[in-house]
């Protein structure tokens, strides 16, 4: 009877119906946009407090609309929700950042690391540590120059056996891991512990909220005393960044700094950057 139930608001509920479509058109927009070359990054400074300069970029994906214009994330979300297309906007990420970086080196830009977001899916081949040393080693970019961005989520969730072997294979060869969203979903600190995480990024949910202060500061706090760097997103003005930085906050990003921009914009806003 359940089942019945559920069937029938499929086939005769037209507002679901047309989401379905919905869903389906999108998915086959983003594909078609795959072939195309539509799928950017944008890069968004993060800033180290105590030396006041630039300690790497966070590579985010864009969607190069030839119609809508320059096309953020929230746009796309469906996409990342599917296997085939969550690994095929992997690679493009990885493959533009990687080639991005190789420009930059060859230039002499001083952009310190480049942070890539991960999704789940990337993690179900198994060999994703194999596959990203490989492009490393392709495109000449030493290990220490990325950082891997994966959600607490991630972690926490499908074959949580894989990711921790994956990570910790990645962070032996010397590629940064960076726990996203930290505090959004149910990582518990005994969790923490399991995985070699380098750095502790806080959901900038957490940092614009005044009323959040002292969670901040307990993330900071902790984060320092397990040994990980930690990094507020989202901050957005100097008032955030004065209490970040009294809490002992070691890195900070957020439009207060600079929005996320195109890769033509970093070589003057590294060289323009008086922290
Ligand atoms: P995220 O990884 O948590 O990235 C931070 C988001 O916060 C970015 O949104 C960034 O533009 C935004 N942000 C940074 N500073 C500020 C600020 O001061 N104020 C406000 N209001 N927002 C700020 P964006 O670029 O729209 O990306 C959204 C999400 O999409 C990312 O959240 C990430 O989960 C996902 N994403 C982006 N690129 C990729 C990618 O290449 N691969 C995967 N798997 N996910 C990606
Ligand atoms: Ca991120
Ligand atoms: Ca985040
Ligand atoms: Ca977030």
């Amino acid at each position: 009877a359940k089942d019945e139930g559920r069937n029938r608001s499929i086939l005769f509920d037209p507002s679901m119906r047309s989401a379905l479509e919905q869903r389906l058109e999108l998915l086959r927009d983003v594909r078609a946009a795959i072939e195309a070359d539509e799928f950017i990054l944008y890069y968004q400074p993060v800033i180290d407090l105590e030396s006041g300069s630039v300690a790497g970029f966070e590579a985010l994906m864009r969607w190069a609309h030839p119609e809508q214009g320059v096309l953020t994330p929230d746009r796309f979300m469906a996409a990342f929700e599917d296997q085939d297309l969550s690994l095929k906007l992997g690679d493009v990420a990885f493959e533009t950042a990687l080639k991005q970086m190789r420009a930059w080196l060859d230039a002499g830009v001083e952009f310190g690391r480049v942070a890539v977001n991960i999704s789940a899916a990337q993690f179900r081949s198994g060999r994703l540590a194999e596959e990203v040393q490989e492009r490393l080693a392709r495109w000449g970019v030493p290990c220490d120059r990325l950082t891997i961005e994966v959600t607490e989520t991630v972690y926490m969730g499908w074959a949580s056996d894989v990711v921790s072997d994956t990570v910790r294979k990645l962070h032996a060869a010397g590629v940064m891991i960076a726990l996203d969203d930290f505090g959004t979903g149910y990582a518990s600190l005994a969790n923490l512990r399991q995985f070699p995480i380098d750095r502790l990024k806080i959901d900038k949910g957490f940092v614009q909220n005044a009323e959040d202060a002292a969670i901040v500061k307990a993330v900071i706090t902790l984060g320092g005393s397990m040994g990980m760097k930690v990094v507020a997103e989202g901050v957005e003005d100097q008032d955030q960044l004065e209490a970040l930085a009294a809490y002992g906050c070691d890195q900070v990003q957020g439009y207060h700094f600079s929005r996320p921009m195109p890769p033509e914009r970093v070589p003057g806003f590294v060289d323009g950057f008086v922290g």
